[in-house]
């Protein structure tokens, strides 16, 4: 099924309402929210310059890593498919992931960024709604934190109800966990919320937990198989929300800023 007939599944208006009648968006992070993974590359490769390591990740080869989730998971997927293979103890893939989350912050702090089109809007009128927010991510709290301190605020943190990161759960997505975690710190049944993402992983991850899925798609994961979602799109900007009368707790917040050049 590709995803021309997915997004027909759906029609715009028909999601708008789903959208706007969750009891909560549950938005994954990398992708979904800001284009993030170009990021994320470049930090794993001046992390490895940085350790003596030869090893250089373009395009290609982080697009294939990015089927195995999470950072130290995927360090060690690549060390395995090394010819010899490299076995690495888990104290250096730790250390490795450390210095890569310190490039991460590093590159998110020295780039402005800007969250993808229409997040800012859905974000912005899910609040004024009075409509609960939450995150469920792989990626770790403090590169959540790294991004959205700059894409939103320093104060991000109260426009979300709950926020569960790859190191909260036992299991990154696929498995459920990170969702199953958010429905529990909200709760709220999970055919009655809706989450937000960008890749077959996510999409199974959320639909495991019960949770009707839109996909956004994004530039590393665009090609997935994105069966079971309700609709696939490629920004929200279309679905034209209308806002809800009442306080804007967004409109000071920082949208407009320019995102690097994903082709580093
Ligand atoms: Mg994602």
């Amino acid at each position: 099924m590709n995803v021309e007939t997915l997004s027909v599944l759906l029609r715009p208006r028909r999601l708008e309402d789903r959208i706007v009648q969750a009891a909560a968006l549950v938005f994954d992070v990398d992708g979904t929210l800001a284009e993030t993974e170009g990021i994320h590359r470049r930090a794993f490769n001046a992390a490895f310059i940085e350790a003596g390591l030869d090893w250089y990740w373009d395009y290609r080869t982080y697009k294939k890593l990015l089927r195995t989730t999470g950072g130290k998971e995927r360090i060690r997927a690549f060390a395995r498919s090394r010819f010899p293979r490299v076995c690495l103890s888990d104290s250096v893939v730790i250390a490795l992931h450390q210095r890569k989350t310190r490039h991460y912050g590093r590159l998110i702090a020295q780039h402005t960024c800007r969250l993808r089109p229409g997040i800012a809007s859905l974000i912005r009128n899910a609040r004024a709604r009075g409509q609960a927010l939450a995150i469920a991510t792989t990626t770790t709290s403090s590169n959540i934190d790294d991004l959205l301190s700059v894409a939103l605020d320093q104060n991000w943190r109260s426009l979300f109800t709950a926020v569960v990161a790859g190191d909260d759960v036992e299991r990154k997505k696929p498995a459920p966990d990170v969702y199953l975690e958010v429905l529990a710190r909200l709760k709220q049944r999970a055919s009655d919320c809706l989450a937000i993402e960008d890749s077959a992983n996510g999409l199974k991850a959320a639909i495991a937990a019960g949770i009707p899925t839109l996909i956004n798609r994004s530039e590393y994961f665009r090609d997935d198989d994105f069966s079971g979602a309700l609709a696939v799109v490629d920004d929200l900007t279309e679905f034209g929300l209308i806002p809800a009368a009442g306080v804007n707790h967004l409109e000071e917040m920082r949208f407009e800023k320019v995102w690097p050049d994903r082709n580093d």
